[in-house]
């Protein structure tokens, strides 16, 4: 017997469930990836992930040759091409990873009826994209924990299975033809220093974050400068490292790190299975305050100001400015330019989602929308009003200066926590700096937001 397994978010070898379903019970398996012109179309396949996902392809290519298979690629409709595939090499079972986005329930929706039509049986698994399937865990009465703590608690108790290995051998059937695979050396416009993709990179960065990294993620995690967290979002965000073997070896590890990190790991759990609840939260709010946003049309000098990093308050130029270098943002940095961008200058949270979204490597519906959310407060946070000052957050997080000195170089020459607020400088040593003067006072912002939000 023959059996497809259709990778999506889900780009690896180890700890594959679908995989691992697919070679028990038939002879030969046909690994597929489909590239959908839906996720053109929706604008998703920006440069870096572009780049990201051809790394990963690679990856996964070289990876089943050394077991004697190879990744099928095709390029087409989802369910039109699984279809054709399955037809040529007389497939009887298709397995794939359950996802959560609308687009993901719509995908399976139509390969369900596609393949039920030609008596193909899809076999849809859980714990693949998260550790624990969204919807294992409710509060009584809802369909999803609306608020993240009691989640965590719950979430914790979960037992997660043992981590399959890679398989030894995959037999993938001649019949099956595919294209070409992708290049990162074939996408114009990656930031510079975007990392390397793929399962084997994430597996190295992963088993040197363990050794070297975990015990003092509790007390770094926060350091703009010190850039102490895992990075390895976008290694989970493509699948190229299973959730479920990352919360099972660091806890495995144990000591200091482990359980904040866990906690961090709970939150893309969280997002998930609320994304999965309300699926419209990825556009609509998931809680009205009855904003009325600026939008492109009223605030475009600002919003060009945030999305280029000149507002003048310099980590958040910072932030904005590793973004586009890196395909990247520090935490704690997306949450303060976030904050800047929702609260001070009173923009549509959309707006800033959409433009995250075109750098981010890690960038994904689930969380990136919902952290925008969380921070515009029309999400779960349970402080909505709340507002981040960049200046003391700046002197907080990256208190010598050093995290903005490294992305704006105008304020390379300018010493200590000085960096934070330029316009203190004695006025001769500011006219020197090629620096803007703030976008507008802090106050005046504030003021704005409590005003709409009627809080005074
Ligand atoms: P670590 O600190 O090492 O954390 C480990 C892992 O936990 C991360 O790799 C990530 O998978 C998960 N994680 C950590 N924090 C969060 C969080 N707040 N929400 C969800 N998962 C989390 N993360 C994305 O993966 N994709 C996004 O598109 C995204 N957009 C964001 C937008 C905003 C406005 C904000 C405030 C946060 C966003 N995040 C997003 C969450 C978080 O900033 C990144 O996951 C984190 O910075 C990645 O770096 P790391 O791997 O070093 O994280």
């Amino acid at each position: 017997t023959v059996a497809v397994v259709l990778f999506t978010s889900d780009l690896r070898l180890h700890d594959h469930p679908p995989l691992r379903a697919a070679l028990d019970t038939a002879a030969e398996v046909v690994p597929l990836f489909v590239r959908d012109p839906a996720v053109h179309a929706a604008g998703f396949d920006v440069p870096n992930r572009a780049a990201f996902l051809a790394d990963c392809l690679a990856d996964l290519d070289a990876s089943l040759r050394r077991r004697g298979g190879r990744l099928v690629v095709r390029a087409g409709p989802v369910a039109r091409e699984v279809r054709a595939v399955t037809a040529a090499c007389g497939a009887t079972e298709v397995h794939m990873a359950a996802g959560v986005t609308g687009y993901a329930h719509r995908r399976e929706e139509r390969l369900r009826e596609e393949l039920d039509a030609c008596g193909v049986a899809l076999r849809v698994h859980d714990g693949v994209v998260t550790a624990v399937a969204p919807g294992a865990v409710t509060p009584l009465g809802s369909d999803h924990f609306a608020v993240f703590t009691p989640y965590l608690r719950r979430w914790s108790k979960e037992p997660l299975r043992d981590p399959l290995p890679a398989p030894r051998a995959v037999r993938v059937p001649d019949a099956v033809r595919g294209e070409r695979l992708p290049s990162r050396a074939g996408v114009a416009d990656v930031s510079p220093d975007l990392p390397a993709g793929g399962e084997s990179a994430g597996r190295d960065r992963f088993a040197r974050w363990v050794d070297a990294g975990l015990s003092r993620y509790e007390e770094r995690h926060d350091d703009l400068a010190g850039d102490a967290t895992s990075r390895l979002s976008p290694y989970l965000h493509f699948g190229a490292l299973s959730p479920v073997e990352v919360v099972r070896r660091a806890r495995e590890r144990g000591g200091a790190g482990v359980d904040a990190f866990v906690r961090q790991l709970c939150w893309r759990e969280f997002h998930h299975q609320v994304l999965a609840a309300r699926p419209e939260a990825s556009v609509q709010d998931y809680r009205t305050r009855g904003d009325r946003w600026r939008g492109e049309d009223e605030a475009a000098e600002d919003i060009a100001a945030w999305r280029e990093g000149r507002t003048g308050y310099p980590v958040v130029d910072a932030g904005m400015r590793q973004l586009r270098h890196e395909g990247w943002m520090h935490n704690r940095a997306r949450l303060l330019v976030a904050s800047f961008l929702t609260k001070t200058l009173y923009v549509d949270w959309r707006i800033g989602a959409r433009h995250f979204l075109r750098f981010l490597v890690d960038g994904d519906l689930v969380n990136n929308q919902l952290n925008w959310q969380w921070v515009a407060g029309t999400g779960t946070d349970t402080r909505p009003h709340r507002v981040l000052n960049p200046v003391l957050q700046g002197k907080r997080h990256d208190p010598d200066g050093t995290y903005v000195r490294r992305w704006v170089p105008e304020l390379a020459d300018v010493g200590g926590a000085a960096v934070h607020e330029p316009w203190r400088l004695p006025r001769d040593e500011r006219a020197r700096l090629r620096y803007p003067a703030p976008l507008l006072d802090l106050g005046e912002g504030l003021a704005r937001f409590r005003q709409a939000r009627g809080r005074d």
